[in-house]
């Protein structure tokens, strides 16, 4: 190992994406992964019975396909499968809401809020790549048009609210509302927060600028992909190695793929490093169930069947009450619910398999499996009569499959205003550290959380360029 030139710990996106970025650059890279499989957020396996495929953690990566990091790479062998429909948003007394690929489509479907859908989401897609870039890499290096900073500004304006006042100002009817709600409740923020509207106006732009594609055969291709990119260039990706302390690393430059808290563990950090480190603050947690089903989830409304992503929880009103509980502490009875069907768009995973997630107080030890399955049925009577298996996650059970996931955060600690500022400290570079060829890369660094790789990448060029 002393013979590297770099060494990466962790192999989520982040950590990949800076491994395969240095390898190219000529350096010899050793990249230690602390789990049995590599790929972090990345990992799929067959969680319910023999055969079915499913994703520990990220199903959906539009941020892939509209990431710098991931075009740059062109990777082999890896296929996205598009769903007929990117989001579906049912409703208890009216048809769901549709997110199309085409915007237009999508407004036809929101009535008196067409325009305005197209005057803000539409408008969001149409900036197209550069805005993009510019909100993944909010620190710089910029390269884009003059166009795209008014274009920035103009998003910032609206995406700096809170989701709540955003959908009120923005759309007039319950459908439009609900859907904005339902996209910026990735989040996992409060929706009386400021910037939640931004992730909303985010999410819901790339679904008409890149779709919500899956990795055909699961995420697990694509980090696989990432690996042997890496080992194509000499690379050294070795895993079930779990790193304790930094002084067992060997090598001019060291990029850690980990969240403060685990930084503070491994290193010594000058004392005021140390005390800002240690005032980055993790969000709530998450719960996650993954279902073997006999066949596809019997949504009331079939047009919901299509979609690749179903938001759950009702309307704006009630899904900003589910978000604000989860983060205030308390266990929401009727939560928001971020359900996957992968077998909408990909039916080479052995099967009909499903996933949803909720938003949970940081650690809740609460068993969320039954409370999910309700939220389902209110859309889909008969769901439960189709499984066949359930696998179920806990935060604590999150954070041992990996240490990243604190408390269950799966967004690398709060991504709100001042941790989207200040991630992990307020620097012009945060991802380079007091320690000389140290550098942090995960989704606790800008831009924060989701597979874009945008951590691993600046890191990576901080470094080629010490
Ligand atoms: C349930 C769930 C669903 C998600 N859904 C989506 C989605 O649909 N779309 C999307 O874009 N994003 C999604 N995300 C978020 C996305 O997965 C993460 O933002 C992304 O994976 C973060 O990448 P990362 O490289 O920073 O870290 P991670 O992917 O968390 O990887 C960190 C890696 O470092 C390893 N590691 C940590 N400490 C050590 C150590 N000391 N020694 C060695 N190795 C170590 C860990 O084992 C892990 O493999 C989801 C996450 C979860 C958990």
């Amino acid at each position: 190992m002393s013979a590297a030139d770099a060494i990466v710990v962790g192999s989520g996106p982040n950590g990949l994406v800076a491994a395969v970025t240095l390898a190219r650059a000529g350096r010899k890279v050793v990249l230690l992964e602390a789990a049995d499989g590599f790929g972090g957020g990345l990992r799929s396996g067959e969680l319910t019975l023999p055969g079915r495929v499913h994703d520990l953690g990220a199903t959906v990566v539009a941020m892939a396909l509209a990431s710098p990091a991931f075009r740059g790479l062109e990777l082999k062998g890896v296929e996205f499968a598009h769903p007929a429909v990117a989001a579906a948003h049912p409703l208890d007394d009216r048809p769901a809401v549709l997110v199309h690929r085409d915007a237009r489509r999508t407004a036809e479907g929101l009535g008196r809020d067409a325009r305005a859908w197209l005057a803000t989401v539409g408008a969001t897609a149409r900036a197209g790549f550069p805005l993009v870039e510019l909100l993944l890499k909010p620190l710089g290096p910029w390269d884009a048009p003059p166009r795209a900073f008014a274009q920035a500004i103009r998003f910032g304006l609206a995406g700096a609210l809170p989701a709540t006042t955003f959908a009120r100002r923005a759309f007039r009817t319950t459908e439009a509302r609900a859907l904005i709600a339902g996209m910026a409740a990735h989040s996992k923020l409060d929706l009386r927060s400021p910037i939640s509207a931004g992730y909303g106006l985010l999410l819901a732009g790339l679904a008409h600028l890149v779709g919500w594609p899956l990795v055909r055969g699961g995420s697990q291709v694509l980090a696989d992909a990432l690996v042997a990119e890496l080992r194509s260039l000499g690379g050294e990706a070795v895993s079930g190695h779990r790193v304790r302390r930094l002084a067992e690393l060997d090598a001019p430059t060291v990029v850690l793929d980990v969240t403060p808290r685990q930084f503070l563990a491994m290193a010594e950090l000058p004392a005021g490093y140390r005390r800002r480190l240690q005032r980055f603050r993790y969000g709530a947690g998450v719960f996650k169930v993954d279902w073997a089903l006999d066949g596809p989830v019997p949504w009331r409304d079939p047009a919901v069947a299509g979609a690749g992503t179903v938001h759950l929880g009702g309307t704006l009103e009630e899904i900003a009450l589910s978000e604000a509980e989860a983060v205030a502490g308390r266990v929401s009875p009727r939560p928001y619910v971020l359900v996957v069907q992968p077998y909408a768009a990909d039916p080479t995973r052995g099967g009909h398999t499903l996933y949803a997630y909720c938003h949970v107080p940081h650690g809740s030890p609460v068993d969320m499996t039954g409370t999910i399955e309700t939220q389902i049925e209110r859309y889909a009577p008969g769901f439960r009569d189709r499984v066949l298996a359930r696998h179920t996650m806990s935060p604590a059970d999150l954070e041992a499959y990996n240490p990243n996931l604190v408390g269950g955060d799966i967004s690398g600690g709060v991504a709100d205003l001042v941790q989207f500022l200040r991630r992990p400290v307020w620097s012009p570079a945060p991802w380079r550290t007091p320690l000389p060829g140290v550098f942090l890369c995960s989704a606790s660094t800008p831009p924060g959380s989701a597979v874009h790789g945008m951590g691993g990448w600046q890191a990576a060029r901080l470094a080629l360029r010490d």
